[in-house]
């Protein structure tokens, strides 16, 4: 974006303003100069005419002496044949002697300007006036002559004043607007995300001056907004870290059961539900399993509440222990677990639920002797086809009811689920 001395408007703005007062100064000074070139030409005129007057009076007066007119006719012709001479007269001072002499016309408005010079005779001691000589200057001489002067004092005014409105034009460039343009460049193309890169001028060892100054506070400004950002951006990035990891720990909190830290009831749901899903997207079966511990109550009321929560520990580690990392288990109430089993058959849920009972049996609780057991009662199916996942749970349900009313510590499924082994 660099923008030439011809394109800048600073440039055209004080190019005008220089040309406005120049050109004023110009025709004052051009004036002035053709005030005093005039009054010079003329002086040098009247000058002219008196050398004229000393070469020629004396002719003149030894013509008119000697009555030889014609003589004087000559004298006054050649005199007008000069090129500042317009105009010459001799008046008879007597009329009846001789007749009134001109050369060349006289034009009063023409401006031009003369001087009359007396044809003085000493005759026996007396002085007698002859005539009077009027010698007028060409009019058109001195116009001539002023307006040759005037083209060439205008025409020198002209070049110098171009002289220095370039020079001063291209001093202004190269001190202002170039530097401007720098500052300008530099800040379109700032941005605090960007790595720092101060303005520079191209410039020698020069004292500093506004624009120096000026471009010093704004890299200061720059650099430190760059700074502030980089703290920013950090701090930002490790409060996104903090904010991620709270995210993650919220998410589990959501998720998981804080007592036994497998799935609680609401991830059960949502996992069961996406099982569901898959199973018939890929056509297998998925199994449902309702858990109760027996007789948990009295745990609680024999061993204290920490017992019971002891429990609830051990029997959810221990149950996920017997699954595949497939299957999920969720704590959905107080002693109530469930169990999403995807791929199940009839001797595959048969044979997990004896597992888990086994598993149960094995148990070690630091309350209890090892002479006593805890147990539990299973309800278990399997999802229908188009069946919702919360008919098919309670369905488990129902099975684990009659487990319970069964005696406990037993496990109960459809009457078409129990395989084939056992019938
Ligand atoms: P049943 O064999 O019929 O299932 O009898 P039960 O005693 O296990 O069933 P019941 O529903 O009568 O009692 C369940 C108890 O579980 C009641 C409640 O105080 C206890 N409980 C629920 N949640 C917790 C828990 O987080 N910690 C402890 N320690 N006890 C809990
Ligand atoms: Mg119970
Ligand atoms: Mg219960």
């Amino acid at each position: 974006m660099e923008i030439s001395i011809f394109k800048s408007k600073l440039s055209f703005i004080l190019l005008s303003k220089i040309l406005l007062i120049s050109g004023i100064l110009t025709v004052i000074l051009t004036s002035v100069q053709l005030l005093v070139t005039y009054q010079e030409r003329k002086e040098s005129l009247n000058h002219f005419i008196s050398e004229a007057v000393r070469a020629h009076i004396p002719g003149i007066s030894h013509s008119l002496v000697r009555l030889n007119y014609y003589s004087a006719q000559d004298i006054i012709d050649g005199i007008v044949s000069y090129e500042a001479i317009g105009y010459v007269s001799i008046t008879a001072a007597d009329s009846q002697v001789f007749d009134d002499m001109k050369a060349g016309e006289y034009n009063p408005s023409s401006g031009s300007f003369g001087r009359e010079f007396p044809i003085l005779w000493e005759e026996r001691g007396q002085v007698k006036k002859l005539a009077m000589v009027t010698i007028m200057t060409d009019g058109q001489y001195l116009y001539k002559q002023v307006k040759s002067s005037f083209y060439v004092i205008l025409f020198s005014q002209a070049i110098k004043t171009f002289i220095v409105s370039i020079i001063l034009l291209s001093l202004f460039y190269r001190l202002i607007i170039s530097r401007i343009n720098t500052i300008h460049r530099w800040l379109a193309s700032y941005s605090p995300d960007n790595e720092f890169e101060p303005i520079r001028f191209i410039k020698g060892e020069q004292q500093k001056d506004e624009i120096d100054e000026l471009k010093d506070a704004i890299n200061t400004v720059g650099k430190s907004l760059r700074k502030h950002n980089i703290e920013l951006e950090t701090l930002v990035e490790e409060k996104t870290k903090e904010l991620t990891k709270a995210n993650r720990e919220l998410e589990k909190l959501a998720y998981t059961d804080t007592l036994t830290c497998i799935a609680n009831r609401a991830s059960f749901f949502l996992k069961a539900e996406d099982e569901l899903r898959r199973s018939r997207r890929l056509s297998y079966s998925l199994g449902v399993m309702m858990l109760d511990l027996d007789h948990f109550k009295s745990i609680n009321d024999n061993y204290g509440h920490d017992a019971g929560d002891e429990v609830l520990k051990v029997v959810s580690k221990a149950m996920n222990d017997c699954l595949r990392k497939e299957d999920t288990l969720g704590r959905i109430g107080g002693e109530e677990f469930a169990i999403i089993v995807p791929g199940a058959d009839k001797l595959g849920m048969y044979n997990l639920a004896k597992r888990l009972q086994a598993c149960l049996e094995f148990q070690s609780f630091s309350f209890l002797t090892s002479d006593k057991k805890i147990t539990m009662s299973i309800g278990y199916t399997k999802a229908k086809e188009k069946e919702l996942f919360k008919s098919a749970l309670k369905r488990a349900d129902e099975h684990l009811y009659k487990a319970k009313n069964g005696g406990r510590n037993q496990f109960v499924t459809d009457r078409e689920f129990v395989p084939s082994i056992v019938v």
